[in-house]
This record gives C-alpha cells, sequence and structure tokens, in this order.
C-alpha cells in the first residue's frame, strides 16, 4: 500500500481552513494550489477523516516533503535556514502552549456545559478550537521536523569543521526541543483520553481500541489515573506547565547556539 491509497474529502477540508495555508497564511484560490497534509498517527488507508487533515500550500507541501530544492546551499544561505528555523520553531512554542492551555480548559468547559443547559454552542466552540490548535500544531511541529531532517541530510563538514560542529550543537537543541514540544502534545491529548473523547476528533469514545469516528488509536492513560480510577487533571496539569517551563529555558540555549553558529559561518 502507498501513500496515495488513502482519500478524503479535500474540499471541505479546503473550505473548513478558508482555503488558507495553515502554516504560512497563503489564499489558494483554485484547488491546484492547496494540499491537504495528514497530522497525527492515523493510518493512512481508506478514507481519511478531516479532523486528521489540515490545508497547506504548495509551497509549504514542499518543505514537508522531500523537494530538494528547499536544501540550502553555501553558508549563508545555510545561516538563513537555520535562523529561519529557529524563528519557526520559536512560534511553535508559542502554538503549542496555546493548545496546551485550550485542552487544559476543557474539563472545565465540559462541566460548565453539563451544568449549564443550554451552553452547548459555547461547548461546541470549545471543541471546535481544541481541534483546529491541535492541527495547527502538529503541522507546525511537522515543518519543524522536516528542516532539521534537512540539516541533518547536508554534508557539511568537510572544509569548516568548526562551523559544522556548530551546526551539530544547534541541531542537536532543536531536536530536543521538538521532543519537548512533542511531549506537551500527547500530554495535551491525553486531557481529550481523560474526558472520554477521542484526542484527534474529540467525538466520544466507545469501548474499543482505536475510535470509530477517526481510527485513532486511544491514548493510554494509566501514568494519570489517580487512586480512585479518575484522571489526576491538577497532577497532569501541573506536569505540562514543567514541560512547557523546560522548553522555554532550551530556546535559550538554542539561541546561544544559533549566534555561535552565526559567527563561525562568517569567520568563513
Ligand atoms: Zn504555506
Ligand atoms: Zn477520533
Amino acid at each position: 500500500m502507498t501513500a496515495r491509497d488513502w482519500h478524503a474529502d479535500r474540499e471541505a477540508v479546503f473550505d473548513r481552513d478558508a482555503r488558507t495555508c495553515r502554516h504560512c497564511g497563503t489564499v489558494g484560490d483554485d484547488a491546484e494550489a492547496l494540499r491537504a497534509y495528514p497530522v497525527g498517527d492515523v493510518a493512512l488507508e481508506g478514507e481519511v477523516h478531516e479532523s486528521a487533515l489540515v490545508t497547506v500550500c504548495a509551497d509549504c507541501f514542499g518543505t514537508l516533503s522531500d523537494s530538494p530544492s528547499a536544501t540550502p546551499t553555501g553558508a549563508e544561505e545555510l545561516f538563513h535556514y537555520v535562523r529561519e528555523t529557529t524563528r519557526i520553531q520559536g512560534e511553535t512554542i508559542s502554538t503549542v502552549a496555546s493548545f496546551a492551555s485550550v485542552a487544559t480548559a476543557l474539563p472545565g468547559d465540559l462541566e460548565t456545559a453539563l451544568d449549564d443547559e443550554g451552553e452547548d454552542a459555547a461547548l461546541e466552540e470549545s471543541i471546535a478550537q481544541y481541534r483546529r490548535h491541535r492541527r495547527d500544531v502538529l503541522l507546525a511541529i511537522a515543518v519543524v521536523d522536516a528542516r532539521l531532517e534537512r540539516l541533518a541530510a547536508l554534508d557539511y563538514d568537510a572544509d569548516e569543521p568548526a562551523a559544522a560542529d556548530a551546526l551539530e550543537a544547534f541541531s542537536e537543541t532543536a531536536t530536543d526541543l521538538q521532543s519537548a514540544l512533542r511531549e506537551v502534545v500527547a500530554l495535551s491529548e491525553t486531557v481529550a483520553t481523560g474526558l472520554d473523547r477521542c484526542h484527534g476528533c474529540f467525538d466520544a469514545l466507545e469501548s474499543g481500541p482505536s475510535c470509530d469516528t477517526c481510527g485513532l488509536a486511544v491514548r493510554e492513560t494509566a501514568d494519570w489515573e489517580a487512586d480512585d480510577g479518575t484522571l489526576a487533571f491538577d497532577r497532569l496539569f501541573a506536569t505540562i506547565n514543567d514541560r512547557l517551563q523546560a522548553a522555554s529555558t532550551t530556546t535559550e540555549t538554542l539561541t546561544d547556539r544559533t549566534t555561535t553558529l552565526a559567527e563561525r559561518l562568517t569567520a568563513e
């Protein structure tokens, strides 16, 4: 089975996203300019649910796939590429923080809706926000992953060992930061699972190992259960905050490493 063996209602995805690339904001007037990019761990076979697809423009799709034209060549281009990657990763931290904030508000939002009939519209909006923020955050992480993979594939140690070392130090820290961000996203998704909702499409979970609506495997919550078997939201939220804090500290290291790389590249 190849990656082409899945299908989806792409037009519905494009319309939902106002025919706008969710990474760079480019508006695509015709269908040729837009692509539906799969995010999350949903299986790419058969009909893929819209909650696992996000609209991107052809350029961003090129960044996300194996487009050799996106590979930087030469010291100056390399430095611009690294600086741009740092900038995008910095924005990704904010995107992750927003998603965490939407996710951690969900238990309260659900409770309010249950207590107060007529709050359905507000709850629908919270759920829509969760889905949208989740897609955006997974896309942002995928873009940075793709850029870092491209840097890792560069053979940049031949002539300038000092710059190559600095590039490696940068890549290492950026990769650590990616793992930290992925962890915050997974913890935030666990909030949905703790509410017996699918962490992707947010539909109510039945008893099976995967979601009936979108097919995502149900996330494991055993680590977060309190003694009475309910989900320990307080402990989960505290951990999310800790991890976000740690990610900010890593960003400072990353900035230093970007500066070092700039100095070594311009010293050539
Ligand atoms: Zn784009
Ligand atoms: Zn689902």
